[in-house]
C-alpha cells in the first residue's frame, strides 16, 4: 500500500452556538427575509409550507466552485447532476452558468435535451439505462458512462445496427480509503475489472474510450480521498496509452462535495472541506502525474449538493404545542418527512421567522403526517413557539424536491427569488386532480 500524503492541518474558528449583541445564540436569531425578501410575504402569497430558492446563492457557488478548479487548472467543465434538483428552472440556471447536464435516467436524459443541452454535453451515468435510451444517446452523440459488462455489450449491439461509433467512458469503482467502498456501481480498479473493461472497449470497432470517471460517494469529508480517485483514474489512462495507444480526453471525478449542513450524529464541530481544498488536491493530483501538456485531460466535474443546498430554503408554519407523557414538549409544524427527506441524515437548522422570545425550551419538531417516524428533528432548542408562528428551514436545496414522496399530503409550491428580487412560482403546488389524473376505475366499480 502506498503511504498516505502529508496533508497540512488547519485551524478553523467555530461560531456554532456563539451569543450575538442581545446574547442571542446565533443559531436562534429570527430570519426574516430571503434575499430582503420578506418570509411572511412569501407565505402569504404562496401558502405554507412552502419551498424557496435563491438565484443569486446558486449563481454564486457555481462561480466560485468553478474559480477554484479554474485557478488551478486550464481545462475544467461541470455537468449539473439532476437528480439533485431538476426543477428546469433550476437547472437552466446552471446551463446558463456553463454547465453540461449529469443524467442517471431515461426522464432526466430527456429533461435535459428539452431543457437545450446539447447531446453531447450530456453525460449519461447510472446502472439502468434502457437499450431505446442508450441508442437516443448515441444517436445524439451523448457521453455514455458504462456501469456493467452487460450494458457494454448491449451498447455494441446497438452501435453495430446503427452503424455508429459512441463515445464512451466508463465508471470505475476504488478502495479510496472510505468505507464502506462504493463498489456497486461501475468496474473495480483494483482487481483489474476495470482494465478488462477497457480492453473490450479498445477492441471494439464501435466504440470509442474517451473518459474515465469515478463518484467514490456524497458528503465525502476527506480531500485525500479524491487524491487518491485521481491518482488511480491517471494510472488508468496511462495504461490506456501504453497498452492501446489511445489518449484519455477527461477525467470526471464525480460529486460527493459536502455541503455545509450537520449531519445526525455528528458530535461536536466537524470541519468541512471547501471546494478550494477539494480543487487543490484534484488538481495537483493530474497535473503532477506527468501528462503531456497536449494531452492533458479535461476535468469535468458532477457536484450537485454543494452548488445548491445552502440556496434552498423551506418556510413552514406551527401547528401546535403539546406534552408528551414523559414531560418533553412538542411542536407540530405544517411539514414533515415527506417533503424533507434529508432530514434522515441531517439535523437541519431552523430559525424562527419573527421576532421571537429571548427564552429558549427543548422540544421535539415533529411534522403533520399520521405516522410516527414524521420526526424533522428529535431534539432542537427553540424559542417559544405559537400556532401560526412562521420558521425558516436552511439548506435544504439539495435532494428534497428530488426525493419528496407524495404521501398523505400534497407537495407544495416553490418559488425562486431571482436576482431583482422578484419572486417566481417555478413549481405548482400539486392538488387532488393532479394526484387523480393517472388513476382510472374500472368499469364494473364506477
Ligand atoms: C448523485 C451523483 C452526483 C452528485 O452527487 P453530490 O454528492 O450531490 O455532489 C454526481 N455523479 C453521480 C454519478 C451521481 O450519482
Amino acid at each position: 500500500m502506498e503511504k498516505l500524503k502529508y496533508e497540512r492541518p488547519f485551524l478553523r474558528k467555530m461560531s456554532a452556538g456563539m451569543m450575538d449583541k442581545s446574547g442571542m445564540p446565533s443559531d436562534l436569531i429570527p430570519v426574516t427575509h430571503i434575499d430582503e425578501v420578506s418570509v411572511k410575504s412569501i407565505i402569504t402569497k404562496y401558502g405554507s409550507p412552502v419551498f424557496v430558492l435563491s438565484e443569486k446563492q446558486i449563481r454564486h457557488n457555481y462561480q466560485a466552485a468553478i474559480r477554484a478548479f479554474n485557478t488551478r487548472y486550464p481545462k475544467v467543465q461541470f455537468a449539473w447532476s439532476y437528480k439533485t434538483h431538476y426543477n428546469n428552472a433550476i437547472c437552466k440556471i446552471f446551463h446558463q452558468e456553463g454547465s453540461w447536464a449529469e443524467v442517471v435516467s431515461g426522464f432526466e436524459y430527456r429533461k435535459a435535451l428539452q431543457n437545450g443541452v446539447p447531446g453531447n454535453h450530456i453525460i449519461f451515468n447510472g446502472p439502468d439505462k434502457h437499450p431505446a435510451e442508450i441508442q437516443l444517446a448515441v444517436e445524439n452523440d451523448s457521453l455514455l458512462h458504462i456501469d456493467h459488462f452487460e450494458e457494454l455489450y448491449i451498447l455494441i449491439e446497438i452501435c453495430s445496427s446503427l452503424k455508429k461509433k459512441a463515445r464512451v467512458a466508463i465508471r470505475v469503482n476504488m478502495d479510496t480509503g472510505i468505507y464502506p467502498m462504493w463498489d456497486r456501481f461501475g468496474f473495480n480498479f483494483e482487481s483489474g475489472q476495470a482494465l478488462a473493461a477497457i480492453n473490450k472497449i479498445a477492441k471494439s470497432e464501435h466504440l470509442s474510450l474517451t473518459g474515465l470517471h469515478a463518484h467514490i460517494g456524497t458528503y465525502m469529508l476527506s480531500t485525500q480521498a479524491y487524491g487518491v480517485a485521481a491518482t488511480k483514474l491517471c494510472e488508468l489512462a496511462s495504461e490506456c496509452k501504453k497498452q492501446y495507444n489511445i489518449a484519455i480526453k477527461y477525467l470526471d471525478l464525480g460529486g460527493g462535495f459536502p455541503s455545509a449542513n450537520t449531519l445526525k450524529g455528528a458530535i461536536g464541530f466537524v470541519p468541512t472541506p471547501t471546494v478550494d481544498e477539494f480543487a487543490e488536491v484534484i488538481t495537483n493530483t493530474i497535473l503532477n502525474f506527468g501528462f503531456k501538456s497536449a494531452e492533458l485531460p479535461l476535468l469535468i466535474l458532477e457536484s450537485g449538493r454543494v452548488l445548491i443546498d445552502d440556496a434552498g430554503y423551506l418556510l413552514g408554519t406551527v401547528l401546535a404545542n403539546k406534552k408528551l407523557s414523559d414531560g418533553r414538549k412538542a411542536t407540530i409544524m405544517d411539514f414533515g418527512v415527506n417533503i424533507m427527506f434529508t432530514s434522515f441524515w441531517y439535523d437541519h437548522k431552523i430559525s424562527p421567522a419573527q421576532e421571537a422570545s429571548q427564552y429558549t425550551e427543548e422540544t421535539v419538531l415533529y411534522g403533520p403526517l399520521c405516522m410516527n417516524i414524521d420526526i424533522v428533528r428529535e431534539w432542537v432548542s427553540l424559542p417559544l413557539l405559537n400556532r401560526g408562528d412562521h420558521v425558516v428551514v436552511h439548506k435544504v436545496g439539495a435532494y428534497n424536491m428530488t426525493q419528496w414522496m407524495q404521501f398523505i399530503a400534497m407537495r407544495p409550491n416553490i418559488v425562486l427569488i431571482d436576482m431583482q428580487g422578484n419572486n417566481h412560482i417555478i413549481r405548482k403546488a400539486e392538488n387532488l386532480e393532479y394526484l387523480e389524473q393517472l388513476e382510472v376505475v374500472p368499469e364494473h366499480l364506477k
